[in-house]
C-alpha cells in the first residue's frame, strides 16, 4: 500500500515524538520541510497530477500539526465527528469525497499532536455526561467518528495514532470511538477494544466494488475479517454504501446479503446493524474521473436519473432523483428483510 519517499513535514511534527516514530517507519524516504501541511505547492491544486495519483499517494507523506480542535455535531453515523487525527487516504474509490484541497491526489497527511487530541476528546466526552435517550446511533454512548476524512485501518499502517484513539475509548465508559474502513488492518486485532470502538466496515456487491474501489481490500476479504473483529472485542456495524443503482443492482446485492447470512457467525449477527447510504456525486469528481477511470462513470454518472445541487462550498453536486432515491432505498431495506433480516438498518438515505 505505501512505499514512501517523500515526507512533507512542518517543523514541529518532524520534531515531535509522533513525528520522529512516523519517521523511523520510513528512514529512506527524504523530509522536506514545509511551513504549512495545507501549503505545498507540489501536491496542492494540482489536477494535472491525475495520472500519477496512485504513485503520489503511495509515495507521499504529510506531517502536521492540528491547530485548532472541535467535536462537531453529527446525527448520522455517530453523535461527534472528534477532531481528525489525519486526513487523506492511500486508496483511490472513484466516488470519493473525502476532501481533495491537496490536489487530486490526496495523500495522506498525520497528525502528530496527538496528545493533544486525545486529552480534548477524553475532556468532551466527560462534558457530555451520560447519554439520556437511546438513538439509532447508539443505545447509551456517545459516538465519535474517528475517521470522516481517512481510512483509519490504512493510517494505523503509518503512526500509532489509531492504537492511541482505541486505548482512549477503551477508558470512557460512556463513549465509543467509531470509523468505517475498505481495508482490513488485522494489526487492529491486537488494540483490546473492549467494546469501545465500532467498527463499520464498508461493502456493496463485489461487481461494484471491482469496478469503483480502487486499491481496498476485495469485499471476501472484509466479509471474512468481520468475526475476527468481534472475537477481537470490536463491535462491528456494516456500512452499506454506496449504493449505486444500475442495471441487475437489486439481483447483486441479493446476492451480497446471502453471503452475509451463510458467512458471518452468530456473535457478530447479534450485535450487526447497517447504515444504507446511496451514492452521491458531483461534477467536479467526475470531470476528473473521466480523465483516468472513465468506465466507473458510466455507472456513476446517470444524469436521466439524477438531480445536481449546489452545495455551501459552491460545488454541484448529484444524487438521485428523490423518486429514485426513494424507490432505492425501500429496495435495500426489502432486501435486507429478506435476506438478512438480523440485520438492523441504523439509517437508510
Ligand atoms: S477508502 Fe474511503 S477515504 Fe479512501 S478513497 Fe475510498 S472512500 Fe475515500
Amino acid at each position: 500500500m505505501l512505499q514512501v519517499r517523500t515526507v512533507y513535514a512542518e517543523p514541529e511534527a518532524r520534531d515531535s515524538e509522533r513525528g520522529r516514530q512516523v519517521l523511523a517507519r520510513f528512514p529512506d524516504a527524504e523530509v522536506v520541510e514545509v511551513a504549512s501541511h495545507w501549503q505545498i505547492p507540489e501536491l496542492h491544486g494540482n489536477a494535472g497530477n491525475v495520472e500519477r495519483w496512485v504513485r503520489v499517494k503511495t509515495e507521499t507523506l504529510v506531517l502536521g500539526v492540528k491547530k485548532s480542535l472541535s467535536a462537531r455535531p453529527n446525527g448520522r453515523s455517530a453523535d461527534f465527528i472528534a477532531p481528525s487525527t489525519s486526513n487523506g487516504c492511500a486508496m483511490a474509490c472513484a466516488y470519493c469525497y473525502v476532501p481533495r484541497r491537496k490536489g487530486y491526489a490526496n495523500p495522506i497527511t498525520v497528525f502528530t499532536n496527538i496528545d493533544k487530541i486525545t486529552r480534548y476528546l477524553r475532556g468532551h466526552v466527560r462534558r457530555q455526561g451520560l447519554k439520556a435517550e437511546p438513538d439509532q446511533i447508539d443505545p447509551a454512548a456517545w459516538v465519535y467518528d474517528i475517521g470522516e476524512n481517512s481510512d483509519c485501518s490504512v493510517d494505523a499502517l503509518i503512526s500509532e495514532n489509531v492504537a492511541d484513539l482505541v486505548a482512549t475509548f477503551r477508558e470512557l465508559p460512556t463513549a465509543k470511538a467509531s470509523f468505517a474502513t475498505k481495508f482490513v488492518n488485522r494489526d487492529l486485532l491486537g488494540y483490546d477494544p473492549r467494546g469501545r470502538t465500532r467498527i463499520r466496515f464498508s461493502l456493496m456487491p463485489d461487481r461494484d466494488s471491482r469496478l469503483l474501489d480502487i486499491r481496498t481490500s476485495s469485499i471476501g476479504e472484509r466479509i471474512a475479517a468481520v468475526d475476527d473483529f468481534v472475537e477481537a472485542g470490536y463491535e462491528v456495524h456494516l456500512n452499506l454504501s454506496p449504493v449505486v443503482l444500475r442495471e441487475g443492482w437489486e439481483r447483486d446485492w441479493a446476492e451480497l446479503l446471502t453471503r452475509l447470512d451463510d458467512e458471518l457467525g452468530a456473535a457478530a449477527k447479534a450485535q450487526a446493524a447497517a447504515e444504507v447510504i446511496l451514492l452521491t456525486h458531483n461534477r467536479d469528481l467526475h470531470e476528473v474521473n473521466l480523465g483516468w477511470h472513465p468506465k466507473a462513470e458510466d455507472v456513476l454518472w446517470r444524469p436521466e436519473l439524477q438531480q445536481a445541487k449546489r452545495s455551501q462550498s459552491g460545488m454541484w453536486n448529484v444524487r438521485y432523483r428523490n423518486d429514485r432515491k426513494r424507490e432505492g432505498v425501500r429496495g435495500v431495506q426489502d432486501l435486507i428483510a429478506a435476506h438478512a433480516p438480523w440485520l438492523r438498518v441504523r439509517y437508510a438515505f
